[in-house]
């Protein structure tokens, strides 16, 4: 990406910034000139993406974050008030699909357990990091934004928060509850300029879809769906984010920005 100024100045945090479309968005908010808090649970990729920002001349930090501890994201947006003096962006973009991480390849249509086999246990952790999270982070930079005068808070929802679908029905209610929390938080801080929005990806080739796109018949069976004909690329998703950072959305909250190809649109 050709570097520009279009977060020139601002401050960032993006959770989920070691991989996938938290790591591309953490490196185009660079590009354009913000100074950018990578938050993750992977240090050693997080820090590489660190590395990565570096050499091509942007500014940016590693934070390790559980975005389910209320502690750890106090320590770090006070760290990265210290750090770059305020904070203007966050990205909650650290999800998980809620899949047996020791499923290499998807053997089937769903992702993660139907309702009849859903255990209390994991229904908690996706909703905790998908939905939780994205209440404490939202939760947290509040003060900090209206400190700074405004702000822009982009959540990662999906299609799966507009559509139900085969798969994992506790992802379907995490990512339904980030999408419908942000119209309510866009509404509550609209007064103090902070702007709340939720982006939803439709399937993106990233470290998480990897074991469904494996299987060439979950890979089919999701292309033709996919009006464009190809799946998105996390760069599709970080340039939505870039958009919705910077001041050129300055009219834009409680919004959802659909990025998949098409597939909703059927
Ligand atoms: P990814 O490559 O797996 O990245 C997700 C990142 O979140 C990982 O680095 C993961 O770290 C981190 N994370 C997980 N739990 C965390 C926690 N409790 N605290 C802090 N970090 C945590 O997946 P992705 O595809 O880029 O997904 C990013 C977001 O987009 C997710 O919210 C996902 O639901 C959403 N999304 C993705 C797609 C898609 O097709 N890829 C479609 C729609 C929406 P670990 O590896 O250490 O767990």
């Amino acid at each position: 990406m050709q570097p520009g100024k279009r977060l020139q100045g601002k401050v960032a945090i993006v959770t989920g910034g070691a991989s996938g479309i938290g790591a591309e968005t953490a490196r185009a908010f660079a590009v354009q000139g913000a100074s950018v808090m990578i938050c993750d649970g992977n240090a050693a990729l997080g820090k590489a993406v660190v590395e990565e920002i570096s050499k091509a001349g942007g500014t940016s930090q590693f934070a390790t974050l559980d975005v389910r501890s209320e502690s750890q994201w106090a320590e770090v947006v006070a760290a990265t008030e210290k750090a770059y003096g305020k904070v203007d962006i966050l990205v909650n973009c650290a999800g998980i699909s809620g899949r047996d991480p020791k499923m290499n390849i998807q053997t089937s249509q769903t992702a993660g357990p139907r309702l009849a086999e859903q255990s209390l246990e994991s229904w908690n952790l996706v909703m905790d990091i998908n939905a939780t999270g994205v209440f404490l982070g939202t939760r947290t930079v509040i003060a900090p934004m209206q400190r700074a005068g405004g702000g822009s808070i982009i959540n990662i929802s999906s299609i799966c928060g507009i559509v139900g679908s085969f798969a994992n029905a506790a992802y379907h209610a995490s990512k339904g509850a980030v999408r419908i929390f942000s119209k309510a938080a866009a509404i509550q801080y609209a007064p103090d300029k902070i702007r709340v929005n939720s982006v939803h990806p439709g399937f993106v080739d990233t470290p998480m879809t990897n074991p469904g796109h494996s299987n060439p018949d979950v890979a089919k069976t999701r292309l033709q769906a996919t009006p464009l004909g190809r799946f998105g690329t996390p760069r599709d998703i970080a340039m939505g984010c870039l958009y919705l950072a910077s001041d050129e959305a300055a009219w834009v909250t409680g919004s959802e920005l659909v990025i998949d190809g098409g597939m909703t649109a059927n």
